[in-house]
């Protein structure tokens, strides 16, 4: 007997073989179906799926035989995988290779052997798609082709697996990726909570303090002034006017915090409703400031909260007028047509805003100019605007350049309203 060599890129070969990772998996039909078919069509009682290991070569497929594996040194495929083509042993007897084969002189008794290799893709034997008899004989040529498209069969079959495989693996990153992004987002909203919580307590317990310093000042300034001097005096308008603004902060922050807070009253709502209360609102400014309005096309009906998106386009609407030296400060407002979800905008013909600008404007207290000018703010408008706007999962941006305008958009999700 001569026990074969090991092939040339045995290593890179096995490496190749454990890409599949089917060695030692259970028996599946697919692979049954093309043994079964091997036996078929070369008409032995034996058929096989041999796959060549490092120290055994074993079954995924197996007519015929009971064994699930035997030993690679007298395997008959473990000769096959040096071969380009089939290799056909006519007589296992006649074959100075296999003449004292275990496996020729004992059970299963091997004569006959013809075995088409399993070539992968990438060019490696992995093993063979054989058929075995206990007597000598041969295969014709549509025999041997037969064996061959069987054998790139089972290789397709493999390939599939791990393409499978791979998807699994695919999808199985995607839901890790959806889950860490799940948390995150769970952990986003539970700090935004709490942020906002402490917002509120804050605001809500550094008032009583500011009220107690502001009459403090106000005592000294009335019962001491005669003590006082000029210079006396004009500190503790300081102090007035630094805890008046003090409070004006804090009250801008308890806004803002009862915004993420306060619960959502979501109702069927017409806009075009809720837009008309938020120009009436403003009516007196806009007058004043000989506003020109333009809306346009109808709004839509939307379940959200008419309040709070009174609240948005009140704010949207006071900046357009207010950012604004236009001889005649022109607001357009209306909804882009055909947007779902229904993408709401501002437009006004005011100073712009530069793009670096674009984001920071929504942050709490951001703002762009002098305490003073532009009527004043707390720079917590757009910030609210933004809450409001994220608490009906909708987005809201900006669209503006220096002596441009600006324009504002926001979308609102179609929610479900309450009960
Ligand atoms: P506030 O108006 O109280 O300052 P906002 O949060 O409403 O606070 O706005 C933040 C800043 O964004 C403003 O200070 C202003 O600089 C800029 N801004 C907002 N709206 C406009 C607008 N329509 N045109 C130009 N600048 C704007």
């Amino acid at each position: 007997m001569i026990e074969a060599q090991p092939t040339p890129d045995e290593v890179d070969r096995l490496a190749a073989l454990d890409r599949y990772h089917i060695l030692d998996t259970e028996a599946e039909k697919d692979y049954d179906d093309l043994a079964q078919l091997a036996s078929y069509i070369c008409g032995t009682p034996i058929a096989l799926i041999s796959l060549v290991d490092e120290h055994r070569q074993w079954f995924k497929a197996k007519v015929g035989l009971i064994a699930q594996e035997t030993s690679r040194d007298i395997a008959f495929c473990a000769h096959a995988l040096h071969e380009e083509e089939v290799m056909i042993v006519p007589d296992a007897l006649e074959d100075p290779r296999f003449e004292t084969n275990p496996l020729v002189l004992g059970d299963p008794k091997i004569r006959f052997y013809a075995g088409a290799p399993l070539r992968t893709p990438d060019g490696y034997t992995l093993g063979t798609v054989c058929a075995i008899d206990r007597q000598p004989r041969s295969l014709s040529s549509d025999q041997k082709r037969a064996l061959r498209i069987l054998a790139r069969q089972a290789v397709s079959l493999m390939e599939l697996r791990i393409q499978v495989a791979e998807r699994r693996r695919a999808e199985e990153a995607l839901r890790a990726k959806a889950n860490d992004l799940e948390r995150t987002v769970a952990e986003l909203n539970r700090s935004n909570r709490d942020l906002d919580e402490f917002a509120y307590i804050a605001s809500h317990d550094l008032r009583e303090p500011l009220r107690g310093i502001n009459n403090y000042a106000r005592f000294l300034e009335e019962d001491y002034k005669d003590i006082l001097d000029v210079d006396g005096r004009d500190k503790l308008a300081t102090l007035r006017n630094l805890t008046a603004r003090m409070e004006g902060l804090i009250s801008s922050l308890l806004f803002y915090s009862r915004a993420g807070r306060a619960d959502m009253a979501m109702d069927e709502t017409d806009l075009n409703l809720v837009l008309d209360t938020a120009l009436d609102t403003l009516r007196i400014t806009l007058e004043e400031r000989g506003v020109k309005v333009i809306r346009h096309g109808p709004l839509p009906t939307l379940v959200c909260d008419p309040a709070r998106i009174g609240e948005i386009f009140t704010n949207l609407i006071r900046n357009g007028i207010k950012y604004n030296r236009a001889e005649t400060p022109t607001l357009e407002i209306g909804v882009v047509e055909g947007s779902r979800p229904a993408c709401f905008f501002v437009k006004d013909n005011g100073i712009g805003i530069r793009e670096r600008h674009h984001e920071s404007i929504f942050g709490v207290f951001k703002r762009l100019h002098g305490r003073k000018k532009y009527g004043g703010g707390s720079g917590i408008g757009l910030a609210i605007c933004r809450k409001l706007v994220e608490r009906h999962h909708g987005k809201i941006w900006v669209d503006s350049q220096p002596g441009a305008g600006t324009t504002f958009y926001f979308t609102l999700e179609e929610a479900i309203a309450d009960d």
